[in-house]
């Protein structure tokens, strides 16, 4: 590809909403551009890089024995109803009626239209296991679209979903998917976690998720390390303290904490650590339940595990007037003692073991101290309802302690069970010719969200960092002086030789100063580089830039191409 008749309109400046390095970079590379918020133009050079990704996917996809197809982003609202989610999906769909009055939306998701096909042409256990997965655009109208690509609301998205006979089938066909996507994004050079995780608005019984390490990442995440357990802080568990108070209960006193609304104000006044105190949280269901939390003051609460825990669609910290109507408190003193209205009381496994905790009255400006359970207030339910934190031990061995990572979540796999089956009444007959309901698998990779992310984790102050896999382009030819005829030919017929053995070359023909396309090639991340000029041809020789480590090498022509040649095959070969 020649430069000068390319399209590449990189940017000098950092533009100013772009909070994340990688939207920034691929703004500045001239990658991407917004049309609106969360919708991007993917420009030629993002493409190149996007369709990379694509093509190890789709290589991983076919070897695993998925089969590739293609379904209509716009979906008839019935298939919706029919799974329930028309309701349950909320604002993230984007709904729209036809000039006949019909409802639709834009696909966030595929399971309902996959599970529809599926129920009209798969009617024999003979036909399965069977995957279909594409490479398709979704759209989900996000709250708050941001990051470039990382939280778009018009994005690609690799969605894969497996169709068995039973559940240990399904298990088969979840662990092939599991093993495919940790070559993917080995395969891209990519430093990664598979986390065992929530299933959120997409259901079924177990998850994992699949995590490029970056520090800017949305997602917390926690390893043992010590065994295997990683796992998203929404679902991390929390193994319960053997905090066991063993000392004589005092009696229930009210104090003063006059304007003291937080656990750390209320402690310090008192002269307590905060994990001798309860927080007191009131959540609503959105549509009149309402339930009381209690956590250690130390600690904080996880709003899915409470969600989880209670069965319930949605959940939002209950309003003042709420609050007030079952205390008859504000916020700042609540507690479990006193109530005016009786609401379920749920507690963290962590309070279960306190003796003289200090709880807020109920009452402006008061706490009790010495509050005990069983004695001065009951709880309903004790579980897990707590974040981890570093240095919690691992739920799952006995020595190890647990460690915090970010995140940007790149991949997801879930087993479904007949979640969907069940709801669109999608049925095969057995060997004995009788009617059993479908058992489901999904899988999803956000494409234009790992490629930025691989941008995330591999950057320098002077621009992207390409792996090779996944590059635009593996190698530039940078001509020096493109006046120089002898320069230009001995570039052109390099620029033909490279592309003959397999090496995609962005040859820099452009007529500008070197500092220009020197800093050009490195901002948009050409992994290796090699630079022509008079002086090296002088001595028959060249410079090979290798773009990660900024090493160059000065090395007769013909051993510049092979080094390349060899540098792009490792980097592919994968087995
Ligand atoms: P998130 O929690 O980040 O919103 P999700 O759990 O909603 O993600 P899934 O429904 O599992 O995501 O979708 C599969 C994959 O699609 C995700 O792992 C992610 O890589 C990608 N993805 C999801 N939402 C977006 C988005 N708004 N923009 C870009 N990629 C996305
Ligand atoms: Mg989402």
């Amino acid at each position: 590809m020649l430069y000068s008749r390319y399209f590449i309109p990189t940017l000098k400046e950092t533009p100013s909403d772009a909070e994340v390095v990688s939207h920034q970079l691929m703004l500045r590379a001239g990658m991407i551009r917004k049309l609106a918020a969360g919708i991007y133009n993917y420009l030629p050079l993002g493409l190149r890089s996007i369709r990379k990704f694509e093509n190890i996917v789709r290589e991983e996809m076919n070897r695993a024995g998925a089969i590739e197809m293609l379904m209509p982003s716009v979906q008839p609202a019935e298939l919706w109803q029919e799974s329930g989610r028309w309701t349950f999906y909320g604002k993230e769909l984007l709904r729209f009626k036809d000039r006949k009055e019909s409802e639709f939306c834009m696909g966030p998701t595929h399971e309902e239209v996959i599970t529809d096909l599926v129920r009209r042409e798969i009617k024999s256990y003979r036909q399965m296991p069977v995957n279909f997965y594409q490479i398709q655009t979704k759209f989900r109208d996000e709250i708050r679209p941001r990051f470039g690509l990382m939280r778009g609301r018009e994005f690609i998205m690799k969605d894969a979903y497996s169709f068995d006979v039973d559940g240990s089938a399904a298990d088969e066909s979840y662990d092939k998917m599991y093993q495919a996507y940790m070559r993917i994004f080995e395969r891209c050079g990519l430093k990664f976690r598979a986390v065992e995780a929530d299933t959120g608005s997409i259901g079924g019984s177990s998850s994992h998720e699949f995590m490029v390490l970056a520090e800017s990442g949305e997602d917390a995440i926690v390893s043992c390390d010590s065994c295997h357990y990683a796992a998203n802080v929404e679902k991390a568990e929390a193994r319960p303290d053997q905090l066991d108070d063993k000392v004589a209960q005092l009696p229930l006193e009210k104090v003063a904490t006059p304007d003291k609304k937080t656990i750390a104000d209320v402690a310090d006044f008192l002269g307590l650590p905060s994990d001798r105190t309860i927080k007191t949280l009131i959540y609503t269901s959105g549509t009149g339940d309402l339930v009381m939390a209690l956590l250690r003051g130390d600690h904080e609460l996880n709003e899915i595990k409470l969600k989880n825990s209670l069965c319930w669609e949605e959940i939002q910290m209950a309003s003042e007037e709420q609050i007030m109507a079952v205390t008859g408190s504000p916020i700042g003193f609540l507690g479990p003692i006193g109530l005016k209205v009786k609401i379920p009381i749920i507690a963290d496994l962590g309070i279960q073991g306190l003796a003289n905790t200090v709880v807020g009255a109920n009452e402006k400006d008061v706490h009790f101290t010495n509050a005990n359970l069983e004695r001065d207030f009951q709880v309903d339910r004790f579980i897990d309802l707590r974040n981890v934190v570093s240095g919690d031990a691992c739920p799952r061995c006995e020595q190890g302690k647990l460690e915090m990572w970010r995140g940007i979540e790149v991949g997801h796999v879930f087993k479904l069970g007949t979640k969907y089956s069940k709801a669109l009444n999608a049925t095969y007959l057995d060997a004995d010719g009788k009617e059993q309901i479908l058992f489901m698998g999904c899988y999803g990779i956000g494409i234009g969200r790992t490629v930025a992310a691989a941008i995330e984790q591999n950057h320098d102050k002077n621009g992207i960092i390409f792996p090779i896999p996944i590059a635009p382009f593996h190698c530039s030819v940078v001509a020096l002086n493109t006046k120089d005829k002898g320069v230009m030919a001995e570039a052109e017929e390099i620029y033909f030789k490279l592309e003959k053995c397999g090496i995609e070359v962005l040859f820099d023909d452009r007529d500008e100063r070197p500092g220009v396309k020197f800093k050009d090639n490195d901002l948009i991340g050409i992994p290796l580089q090699m630079v022509i000029g008079s002086k090296g041809l002088a001595e028959g020789k060249v410079e090979v830039k290798i773009r990660k480590t900024g090493e160059v090498l000065f090395l007769p022509i013909e051993d510049a191409i092979a080094h390349i040649q060899q540098l792009v095959g490792s980097s592919l070969n994968y087995e």
